[in-house]
C-alpha cells in the first residue's frame, strides 16, 4: 500500500489538516466528505456538553465539523478488535475537524465496574488519542457516561406514552417470545396493546415505582408486530430490574434497553456519524424511527445522528470474546489480562507492540462492510516496519554455550584482559538525513564469551559456515577467530564448551580488521561484561487459525508451547533497559523489556515481540 510510510511516521497529534489527504478513502471517509460537502450538519447547535433540543438551541453553532464516539460498556479490558474501533471514530474526527467522544455505555446495572473504567482510559491514552478539544481557545472534556442520561431516557419514554408510540406489556416472557414470530412468520399483538396512553403511562410509572416484581411488564416501543424485520415488532425498551447502578445507586429499579439508550446517547451528544459493527445493522431502522419521533416530539434537534456499520476485525490465532477471554484468565490458561499473549491493549502493550503499530495496522487493514479474517503477520509486519529503525540493536545470546579462545594469554598479554567493542546503536540506514545518530554500544571482549548453540557443529553439515574445526569467522564486531574444536562435553556427549584461538589484528574496526577472510559473522556476548537474563520466548496462543470458528472449543486448540522461558546472556546495553523499552537483537527479532518484571530485584527480563521474518506461515 502506497500510503504506509506517510502513516507510520505521522505523529499521533499532528494537526488535523494533515490526517485525510494521505489515508485511503474507504466508504466511511466519502460519507463524511460528502456531509462535510453538503453542509448536512453545518446548522447543528452545541449546549457545550451533552443535552435535549432546547440546551443545544441555547447553544454555539457547532464548532467541530462531525462529532464520533467510542461507546464500550466497562465490563471488561479492551482487546485489539476495540483498537480497531478506537483509532476509526478517533482518527476520523481528528482528520476531519471533528471531536471524538469517549462515553461509557454504562446502561446496564450488573456488570460494570471501576477497574474496567479506569483500565479503557488508560487504554485509549496509550493508544494516543485524547477526548479533549479545543476550539476558538476553549478547552472541553468529552468524557460521558450514558448512566447520567437516565432522566432524559426517562422522559422520552413517557413521551413516546402520551402520543401514543410505546405500552407497557405485562405478557410472561414466554408469551412474548412466542407472539414475536419469527423470520417466516409474523408476529401476533399482545393483549396489552390496545391500553390507553393513560393507563399505559400510570402503569408505567408503577414500574419506576417499584409496585411491580422485576420481569413481571416491559414497556414496549408500538410500531408494527407484522414488520418482516424482527427488531421492528414492537421492541422492548424499559425493564424492571432491582440493582444497584455504580453510578445512580438504587435511584433506579427500571433501566432502558441498550436499543433504546443507545440512539439517545448518541442524540444527546449531538454525534453526526455512529459508527457500529455489522451485527446492529438490523437495529438501524429502530434507531431512525426512534429519533423521528423524539424530533417531532420536540425533545431532539434535527438533523439527528446517523449509524453506520463495519466489519468487525477477526484475526487468526486470536479471539476476540470478552467472555472467552475472562475464561483464558479465570481458568489460569494465562497469567492475567495483560498475559502477552493476551490479544487484550494491556497484553498487546506488555508483549512490546506500540501505539504506532497498532494504528498503523488499524489504517491497513482499512473498513469494509463484510466480514473477513485478517492474517496475524498483518500487526506483526506493522510491529516491524515501526521499529525497524527505533529500536536500537543489541547482542543477546539466547541458549548459550561456552567459547574459550586459548591462546588469548599469549596474544595480549594475560587471562584477565579484556577489549572494549563499540558497534552502533542504529544502522546507518535507520539515521534520518540531518538527525544525529544515537552514541555507540560499547561491549567487552575477553577470553571467555558466550556464542549460540547452533552457532557450531563438530561435524558440519554441508554448507554451514559458522564454528567447526578449522574454520575461521568473525565474532561481530570483535575479532576474526579459527575455531579449533569441542572443549568439553557432559556425561550426555552435549558440548559445553568449544575452543577457538583469536587471531591478531584483526579487530572490527582496525586497519587490519581485512587481513583475515572470515567465512561468516556469529554474535556473541562476552562474559566478563554479559548479564544474565529471563528471555520469554512467545508464541501464537492457539494453533488453530479460527480457534472458535464454527462452535469449536477454543480451549482444544491452546498452544502447549506458547511460552518458553530462557537463560540467556545479554551485552550490558540491553541489560541497562528501561521497562517497556524495545529492542532488536541481533538475528534474532524484536523484544522489550517486561513493564512488569525487569528491573524487580535486579532481574532482567525481556519478552519476544515478534521474530524479524514473518513466520506465521509455517
Ligand atoms: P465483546 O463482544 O468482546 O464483549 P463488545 O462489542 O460487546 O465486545 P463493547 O464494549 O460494546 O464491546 O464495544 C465497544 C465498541 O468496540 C463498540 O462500538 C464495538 O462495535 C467495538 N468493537 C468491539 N469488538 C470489535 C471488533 N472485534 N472489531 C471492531 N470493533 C469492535
Ligand atoms: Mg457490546
Amino acid at each position: 500500500m502506497s500510503s504506509s510510510n506517510t502513516s507510520s511516521h505521522h505523529k499521533n497529534n499532528a494537526p488535523a489538516a494533515d490526517g485525510a489527504e494521505h489515508k485511503v478513502s474507504n466508504f466511511l471517509r466519502q460519507i463524511i466528505e460528502k456531509d462535510l460537502e453538503q453542509g448536512t450538519y453545518a446548522s447543528r447547535q452545541w449546549g457545550g456538553g451533552p443535552g435535549d433540543a432546547a440546551f443545544h438551541d441555547a447553544g454555539q453553532p457547532d464548532p467541530a465539523k462531525i462529532r464520533t464516539r467510542f461507546p464500550p460498556e466497562p465490563n471488561g479490558y479492551l482487546h485489539v478488535g476495540h483498537a480497531k474501533s478506537i483509532c476509526l471514530n478517533f482518527g476520523l474526527a481528528r482528520d476531519y475537524g471533528g471531536v471524538c467522544h469517549m462515553r461509557f455505555d454504562d446502561t446496564n446495572p450488573e456488570k460494570e465496574e471501576k477497574e474496567y473504567v479506569d483500565s479503557i482510559l488508560d487504554a485509549v491514552q496509550w493508544l494516543g488519542f485524547g477526548w479533549q478539544s479545543s476550539f476558538n481557545g476553549k478547552t472541553e472534556q468529552h468524557l460521558y457516561y450514558a448512566s447520567n442520561y437516565f432522566d432524559f431516557m426517562y422522559r422520552a419514554a413517557e413521551y413516546l406514552i402520551t402520543a401514543g408510540h410505546a405500552y407497557v406489556d405485562e405478557q410472561t416472557a414466554e408469551e412474548m417470545r412466542v407472539n414475536r414470530g419469527d423470520f417466516g412468520k409474523p408476529g401476533v399483538d399482545s393483549p396489552f396493546r390496545a391500553r390507553s396512553p393513560q393507563e399505559n403511562l400510570a402503569r408505567f410509572r408503577d414500574m419506576r415505582d417499584g409496585k411491580l416484581a422485576d420481569g413481571a411488564a416491559v414497556l414496549r416501543a408500538k410500531i408494527s408486530m407484522q414488520s418482516p424485520n424482527i427488531n421492528m415488532r414492537d421492541p422492548a425498551i424499559y425493564r424492571i430490574r432491582r440493582a444497584t447502578h455504580h453510578n445512580t445507586g438504587d435511584a433506579w429499579c427500571i433501566y432502558p434497553m441498550y436499543t433504546f439508550a443507545h440512539p439517545i446517547e448518541d442524540a444527546l451528544e449531538q454525534i453526526t456519524h455512529s459508527i457500529c459493527t455489522l451485527e446492529f445493522e438490523d437495529q438501524r431502522p429502530f434507531y431512525d424511527w426512534l429519533m423521528e419521533r423524539l424530533i417531532e416530539g420536540g425533545l431532539l434537534k434535527a438533523p439527528p445522528p446517523r449509524q453506520y456499520e463495519f466489519a468487525r476485525l477477526n484475526l487468526t490465532y486470536v479471539i476476540t470474546s470478552k467472555r472467552k477471554l475472562a475464561q483464558l484468565v479465570n481458568e489460569k490458561k494465562v497469567s492475567g489480562w495483560d498475559d502477552p499473549r493476551m490479544p487484550t491493549i494491556v497484553g498487546l502493550r506488555r508483549r512490546g507492540y506500540t501505539p504506532e503499530a497498532i494504528q498503523l495496522f488499524a489504517e491497513r487493514i482499512g473498513v469494509t462492510k463484510s466480514d473477513s479474517w485478517i492474517d496475524y503477520s498483518t500487526l506483526d509486519g506493522c510491529l516491524r516496519e515501526d521499529l525497524e529503525n527505533k529500536a536500537h540493536r543489541g547482542m543477546a545470546v539466547l541458549d548459550p554455550v561456552k567459547l574459550v579462545l586459548t591462546n588469548w594469554a599469549e596474544v595480549f598479554g594475560s587471562d584477565g584482559y579484556t577489549e572494549d567493542c563499540t558497534q552502533p546503536a542504529l544502522p546507518h540506514s535507520a539515521i534520518a538525513e540531518g538527525q544525529t545518530p544515537p552514541p555507540d554500544r560499547v561491549f567487552k571482549i575477553g577470553k571467555d564469551v558466550w556464542i549460540e548453540r547452533e552457532d557450531f557443529e563438530e561435524v558440519p553439515p554441508k554448507g554451514y559456515k559458522r564454528l567447526f574445526p578449522g574454520n575461521v569467522v568473525r565474532l561481530k564486531g570483535g575479532y576474526v577467530i579459527e575455531c579449533t574444536g569441542v572443549g568439553a562435553k557432559d556425561a550426555d556427549g552435549q558440548v559445553t564448551e568449544v575452543h577457538a584461538k583469536v587471531i591478531a589484528g584483526t579487530k572490527s574496526g582496525t586497519p587490519g580488521a581485512d587481513s583475515v577472510k572470515a567465512k561468516a559473522a556469529i554474535t556473541w556476548v562476552g562474559a566478563a561484561d554479559g548479564v544474565s537474563a529471563e528471555v520469554r520466548l512467545y508464541d501464537r496462543l492457539f494453533t488453530d487459525p479460527q480457534p472458535d470458528a464454527g462452535g469449536k472449543n477454543f480451549l482444544d486448540a491452546l498452544n502447549p508451547d506458547s511460552l518458553k522461558v530462557v537463560t540467556a546472556y545479554v551485552e550490558p546495553s540491553l541489560a541497562a533497559a528501561k521497562p517497556d523499552q524495545k529492542f532488536q537483537f541481533e538475528r534474532h527479532g524484536y523484544f522489550v523489556a517486561d513493564r512488569t518484571d525487569h528491573g524487580v530485584g535486579g532481574k532482567v527480563v525481556f519478552n519476544r515481540v515478534t521474530g524479524l521474518k514473518d513466520s506465521w506461515g509455517k
